[in-house]
């Protein structure tokens, strides 16, 4: 065939087979659709070169190609509620959440009222877990009605709006977890830090930090920690029944061995409405300004003389370097104001602290300053201030510390600071039969352990 009517037959030839193969798609799709899983027995070719995902494979004798799709489970699937488990975005709202996850928005805004009865949506946290529940699908495709919005409000106290059972709406419904307060004893060897060590030792952060915080005034953390010194630590704290740490309570107690030097603290009331910590001597271990205003920190340059491996020629130092993994809280050395706060030069990102008694402090290359740190702003020793970074002129993260007398840098390590409070008399009497009796608690509890208290125990606050 040739010249216009074998291209017109052509045409009508190619559309009679579109149509024809539609046609055989459908039906094929429409066989599956009414009975999924039964093997297709027909002879067609493209069915059996192609076989549609969704086909029974174990019935043919092959391998079941997903453990999770047999005909029972899928229908148990349809079955269940469906829960989808939201985090919160950073500003992200609840109602905004709840359209996220598809709720309809008048559905959402009735669950939200009735949430608010028992939860203040101001304490929604970004990164916070939300559940959404919907009621199992009629049809069993997709999800049906929304249900419930769960959230845990604080550590012990779970949260959520469940659609009422009749007469529409939504009703608020609380749960505790049960809790008891308990004192955890841990102890180990150092190995490389303070911080890593005990956190292998199975001590929470939050713990390791309120330890660190309490040493520092007494610890070189760079020079002072050998491999092989141990630390101990005992704090308070909320468990749940399966002995889950819930909600960190007090510090009381901190030590450290140092190649058989022993630092001791013992978290005290000192009676004028204070809580300090003390030595074994009665010493608050508060000073002026702390060691090392970073953990596990390496002095990677001192004070003095040195050749400057950016500017490539000698150039005195007036600061230490502490070599530390980018994104560490850098503390404030001691209490003070921000004499300055913000981008300063080849020191990057930069915060000067002035102290009591002539001393200020400066930190340097910051990758970022901590929030409220502004100047004129008060700070508090052992304050986070900022993070470690490698801003301005720095060849890898690192803390640029300075210790300055009036405006000139001195060497930190070389200055003598003033020692706090020191326990004396009846106070020091009282102090001495509280250590006592916490040394014979921390005695009782071994270590990686904890045990509940009596609330109203002598030397224990009862809360
Ligand atoms: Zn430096």
């Amino acid at each position: 065939m040739s010249g216009p009517l074998a291209g017109h037959v052509t045409a009508k030839l190619k559309r009679s087979l579109k149509a024809l193969a539609v046609v055989v798609a459908v039906g094929a799709i429409a066989i599956f659709a009414a009975r999924p899983f039964v093997p297709f027995s027909g002879g067609e070719a493209p069915l059996d070169t192609a076989p549609p995902a969704y086909m029974d494979m174990e019935s043919e004798g092959g391998i079941h190609p997903q453990a999770e799709s047999s005909d029972s489970e899928s229908e148990d699937r349809a079955r269940r509620p469906v829960e989808e488990v939201l985090q919160v975005g950073a500003g992200e709202k609840l109602m905004d959440l709840l359209g996220r996850a598809g709720v309809p928005s008048v559905e959402a805004l009735q669950a939200i009222d009735s949430l608010v009865t028992i939860f203040d949506p101001r304490n929604l946290k970004a990164g916070q877990r939300v559940t959404v529940t919907f009621d199992p699908s009629p049809d069993g495709f997709g999800q049906g009605e929304f249900h419930q919005i769960s959230l845990p409000a604080d550590p012990i106290r779970d949260v959520a709006a469940t659609r009422k059972a009749k007469g529409g709406g939504f009703k608020p419904e609380e749960s505790k977890r049960q809790v008891t307060r308990q004192v955890a004893h841990y102890s180990g060897t150092i190995k490389s830090s303070l911080y890593e060590s005990a956190m292998a030792a199975g001590v929470s952060p939050q713990v390791i930090i309120a330890m660190i915080k309490a040493l520092s005034f007494d610890v070189d953390f760079q020079r002072d920690i050998q491999s092989s010194d141990t630390f101990e630590v005992m704090f308070e704290g909320w468990y749940d029944t399966r002995g889950k740490l819930v909600r960190q309570g007090d510090l009381l107690y901190a030590g450290l061995d140092l190649s058989g030097a022993e630092i001791q603290l013992y978290r005290y009331d000192d009676g004028q409405g204070g809580t300090d910590f003390f030595n074994a001597k009665g010493e608050s271990a508060k000073k002026a300004l702390l060691k090392t205003p970073v953990d596990g920190a390496k002095i990677t340059s001192g004070f003095g003389m040195r050749h400057h491996p950016i500017l490539g020629y000698s150039k005195m130092h007036k600061g230490i370097d502490f070599g530390v993994p980018p994104g560490t809280p850098i503390q404030a050395a001691g209490d003070g104001t921000v004499e300055m706060a913000g981008p300063n030069g080849s020191y990057g990102n930069y915060v000067r602290l002035r102290h009591a008694s002539g001393f200020g402090t400066a930190y340097a290359h910051m990758s970022r300053i901590a929030q409220g740190i502004h100047t004129g702003r008060r700070v508090m020793q052992g304050q986070i201030i900022g993070y470690v970074g490698a801003t301005g002129r720095a060849t890898g993260p690192h803390l640029h510390y300075e210790v300055l007398q009036g405006n000139a840098q001195v060497n930190p390590m070389s200055i003598k600071v003033p020692t706090g409070v020191k326990l004396a008399g009846r106070e020091f009497d009282h102090y001495q039969a509280f250590k006592r009796q916490t040394d014979l608690i921390m005695a009782s509890i071994p270590s990686a352990t904890h045990v509940a208290i009596m609330a109203g125990k002598p030397g224990f606050k009862a809360n």
